[in-house]
């Protein structure tokens, strides 16, 4: 609060005294009384220690980029990069040479600024700046041997810098200064293209995330995953989509006895067989794998494919030749699991995998209790297409979704064939279709189900997906 003196006589009084030349008077008679004005709020950075001595208080200091307001920037110790950025000035040089040349130009005027040390404890950058090149010399090391063409550098710079930082430049810097970050993020990237040439530095999604942490100088180089499209065909009734983790050892490190030290329950899985010859050939440490819905471990996937996206985690390099993979991958896998259409993808087509919900067409061949006349077991098949069946949540999953009743869609039923005691068709469903549990009805839970509409005790045999209609 700053008192008005027009309200208080006293302070009146004050003021004329003051301004009359009493203030330093050995015997002045107000000397216990004289009000001490509070701090401006806006230029509080002022009682911070790191600006010494009385030279700091320049109250009337107009902003960069009045000749005035740079020889206040190089009195309060800035160096001469945060003089070329606040100063407002157009200099033959940039950076630190810049602000090198309008400090000779300010000691023209101001001889005294000649003893100011050339900013040893830079009060808006705390010699940060200096920092730079060595920064980057990390950073250009750590990204040795990594593939990238994009980069995108981030920087945490300590607040109370940052603060301080910010009140002096708004202060006294020139209108629309660059603000510390920024120009530190420039200056790091000026030097990592002269260092090590073609990089484009991004704002988003990009091949190289560099994150500095200016307090303890550490740098931190994030490969980012390579996420690759394609289709898979499963050959086999043996091998889980995912990795299944033992459930002995719950797939701890090390693995135990009843694993083989593997962590896996299952030896292989389609995200293995794909991703370990991928990971192997771009140098990177893991994947994830990420598809459009899955099947069962015993349930083969034919047709074109099941969509997927393979994301390569950290690679060291990202640009494998996808056409030589489709052929690898099956003659690793012994063509259990084969690939087609593989292109680069994103992040964005993982969400778009996961949340589209296809229909898909399956083949299954199940058992009856007797054999069932075909006439009679076509036409009681049939009436279930079209059909919406309730399914409650089948028993095998109710460890791991919620249990309620879903309704899908029987979109169609078509080949059905009788071979004595056992039946096989082909059928159309809506997304979620529990199929198994379509047959044999799990115990009542699905309604209606084949085995209802037979009358009849049904065994899966095996089933297929024929097709994801994805597309
Ligand atoms: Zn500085
Ligand atoms: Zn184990």
């Amino acid at each position: 609060m700053s008192p008005d003196p027009s309200e208080d006589e006293e302070d009146v009084t004050w003021v004329s005294f003051s301004s009359a030349g009493y203030g330093s008077a050995e015997d002045d008679p107000w000397e216990d009384v004289v009000p001490v004005p509070s701090p401006d709020p806006e230029v509080d950075w002022y009682d911070d220690d790191s600006i010494d001595g009385e030279a700091a208080i320049q109250w009337d200091a107009p902003p960069c980029p009045a000749p005035l307001g740079i020889a206040h920037l190089i009195r309060i110790g800035c160096c001469d990069h945060c003089l070329h950025r606040l100063s407002g000035r157009r200099t033959e040089k940039r950076g630190s040479e810049g602000g090198s040349e309008l400090r000779e130009q300010s000691i023209l005027t101001n001889p005294d600024l000649s003893d100011v040390g050339s900013g040893s404890d830079c009060p808006t950058c705390e010699n940060l700046m200096d920092d730079a090149r060595n920064i980057s010399e990390i950073i250009s090391s750590a990204c040795e041997g990594i593939e990238y063409a994009t980069m995108q550098v981030g920087v945490h710079i300590p607040k109370d810098l940052m603060e301080e930082e910010d009140a002096i430049r708004t202060r006294y810097g020139a209108p629309a200064s660059t603000p510390l970050k920024a120009t530190f993020v420039e200056e790091i990237q000026s030097i990592l293209t002269g260092e090590i040439g073609d990089i484009e530095f991004v704002k988003e999604r990009p091949d190289l995330m560099i994150l500095i942490d200016t307090l303890t100088l550490r740098v931190e180089v994030d490969v980012r995953p390579v996420f690759i499209y394609g289709r898979y065909i499963k050959n086999s009734r043996e091998i889980p989509q995912t990795r299944w983790p033992c459930r002995s050892c719950r797939g701890r490190q090390g693995g135990c006895e009843a694993c083989g030290s593997s962590g896996l329950q299952y030896e292989d899985s389609v995200q293995d067989l794909i991703g370990i010859p991928f990971a192997g050939t771009m140098g990177a440490e893991d994947t994830a794998f990420h598809g459009m819905g899955r099947e069962d471990i015993d349930v083969r996937c034919l047709g074109n494919g099941r969509p997927f996206v393979l994301e390569v985690k950290s690679p060291r390099s990202r640009s494998p030749d996808l056409a030589e993979f489709e052929s690898k991958i099956s003659s690793t896998s012994g063509g259990r699991v084969v690939v087609n259409s593989l292109r680069f993808s994103d992040r964005k087509e993982v969400a778009r995998i996961k949340q589209t919900r296809s229909e898909k067409t399956y083949t299954i061949r199940f058992s009856t209790e007797e054999a069932i006349d075909q006439e009679n077991a076509v036409s009681l098949i049939h009436s279930l297409s079209g059909k919406t069946v309730e399914q409650q949540t089948p028993r095998r999953v109710s460890h791991r979704r919620a249990d309620k009743i879903r309704k899908r869609k029987i979109v169609s039923i078509d080949n059905v064939e009788v071979h004595g005691e056992e039946i096989e068709m082909t059928l159309r469903c809506e997304a979620g279709t529990y199929i198994k549990e379509l047959v044999h009805s799990d115990e009542g839970r699905t309604v209606p189900s084949v085995s209802g509409t037979l009358n009849s005790k049904c065994e899966v045999i095996w089933l297929d997906v024929e097709n994801v209609h994805a597309d």
